[in-house]
């Protein structure tokens, strides 16, 4: 029996050691940390042998191959004696993709990914398709693949997991943006970071279909590189293109020969996001989805129903017309930039956290035009600090959200917007960048409560 290994036993390798099993493997799953009990009860009912707290080499390296979560770096220990040693490590969406026969429409870039699949998956369903959603974005692929019931999966793909991705094709692939972020992972290396989410198009043949944003540099010059086999349909917000969307007037044109119908314009529907990046996502999602065969109509129809997930551009009220929003998932320079530049008003920037290698320049003019103030919220600022102290009227520090909230509230006049977007991950002070966002929303709350009671009393006193 063919030996099979798998370290990490969060969602994804889990689930690949359920669909291992199922195929027949001899398995052995291994974490060096605490092994969640659901996960544990889960691997315990399938019958499948685990340990956590320890990596046993010789238990772990007798495998022909191993499922790598996407958590643990290439530099690892165990990883780096695997290889030696010539076992195959891979990452679970390689492994499951092998299962299906289903047709795959995957999803990467720097940002956006969650936005794009759900609205992809959203699209499909409501467009009738039998259609399961997978990959970083929460359910394992691997343990959807045991059943197998859709004919399409719309998946998540990180750059960790193409790191471990060989002969995976996707019918469908989907690249959003190539910006900085991740690099720790990569040797400080971009190109590095680069090439891993380039394999998003690997083994894709003249059928298949690649939609990128045509506008990033980054993408362009690898373009101009390779020979890329599949059909390509570009997104634009700039110019117009002449095989894939552009953005034109307020409203997204689709313009792709020979392939779908000539010209499509959504200016009759009502668009579910906001923002430029938003655009790209949802023109990226509309061509992903008619690239599966979903028709004009078929996206009119549902297009606008679509709801995002949480702590992205999310309208968390507003208090005295000042509107607060909660952008907590923005954990790099690019997501920010883009949020900033969503509105036409006044910021008070809510921003900080843990640096990832952020280069600030970027966002100096933005900042300049549209913020009137910064909060820093994180232990260490020194280097948000140092690139906009002078550059904006205030820049105040604290280290607790509600007084971020309340110091921000203060500084706003009416019509001002107040936006949590860190552009930093959030383990300083937080447990996740969902935490951040949940305790942003409750301090709101807080303070929409006590703005209630105050006008109550104001009004008690006018009696
Ligand atoms: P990901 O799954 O890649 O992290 P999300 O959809 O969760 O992407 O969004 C993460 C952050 O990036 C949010 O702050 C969001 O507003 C921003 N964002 C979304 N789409 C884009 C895009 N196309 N370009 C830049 N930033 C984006």
């Amino acid at each position: 029996m063919k030996k099979i290994s798998i370290l990490g036993a969060g969602i994804s390798g889990v689930g690949a050691a359920i669909l291992a099993k199922e195929k027949g493997f001899d398995v052995f799953v291994s974490d060096c940390g605490e092994i969640s009990s659901p996960f544990k009860q889960k691997l315990q009912k399938a019958g499948i042998a685990f340990e956590e707290q320890q990596h046993t080499e010789k238990e772990i390296l007798q495998a022909e191959e191993i499922i790598k979560s996407p958590g643990i770096p290439e530099t690892a220990d165990i990883i780096v004696k695997a290889k030696g040693k010539g076992i195959k490590v891979i990452s679970e969406i390689e492994f499951a993709a092998r299962y299906t026969k289903a047709k795959i429409v995957a999803v990467t870039g720097s940002n956006g990914k969650t936005t794009t699949t759900l609205l992809i998956y959203h699209i499909l369903k409501n467009s009738g398709f039998k259609v399961g959603v997978a990959g970083n974005i929460g359910d394992s692929f691997a343990e959807m693949v045991v059943k197998d019931q859709y004919d399409y999966y719309v998946l998540e793909v990180s750059s960790f997991q193409l790191d471990g991705m060989y002969e995976f094709k996707a019918d469908v692939a989907v690249l959003l943006n190539i910006t900085p972020d991740h690099l720790d992972r990569y040797n400080h290396d971009f190109q590095q970071y680069v090439d891993a989410k380039m394999k998003i198009i690997q083994n894709q043949k003249k059928k298949d279909y690649f939609v990128f944003f045509s506008d990033d540099p980054v993408i362009r010059q690898e373009i101009s590189k390779r020979n890329i086999s599949p059909f390509k349909l570009g997104v634009s917000v700039t110019e117009n293109i002449l095989n894939g969307g552009y953005l034109k007037d307020e409203n997204l044109h689709f313009n792709v020969n020979n392939h779908f119908k000539t010209l499509m314009k959504l200016d009759n529907v009502i668009l579910p996001l906001h923002g430029k990046h938003n655009c790209v996502n949802m023109m990226a999602a509309v061509l992903a989805a008619m690239a599966t065969g979903v028709t004009e109509e078929q996206v009119m129809a549902c297009i606008s129903s679509f709801k995002n997930v949480p702590h992205r551009l999310e309208d968390t009220g507003m208090i005295n017309s000042v509107r607060f929003i909660n952008d907590s998932k923005a954990t790099n320079v690019d997501a920010t930039k883009y949020a900033i530049d969503s509105f036409d008003k006044p910021i008070i920037w809510v921003a900080g956290g843990v640096d990832k290698g952020n280069d600030y320049t970027k966002m100096e003019e933005l900042v300049y035009e549209k913020v009137k103030a910064i909060i820093c919220l994180g232990k260490e600022n020194e280097k948000i600090k140092k690139a906009f102290e002078g550059k904006v009227d205030t820049l105040l520090e604290t280290q607790n959200m509600s007084e971020a909230v309340m110091l921000g509230s203060e500084l706003a006049e009416k019509g001002d917007i107040i936006l949590l977007s860190p552009s930093c991950a959030s383990f300083d002070l937080f447990e996740n960048y969902e935490e951040r966002g949940e305790q942003f929303k409750k301090a709101v709350r807080a303070l929409e409560r006590k703005q209630r009671r105050f006008n109550m009393y104001n009004i008690f006193l006018s009696l």
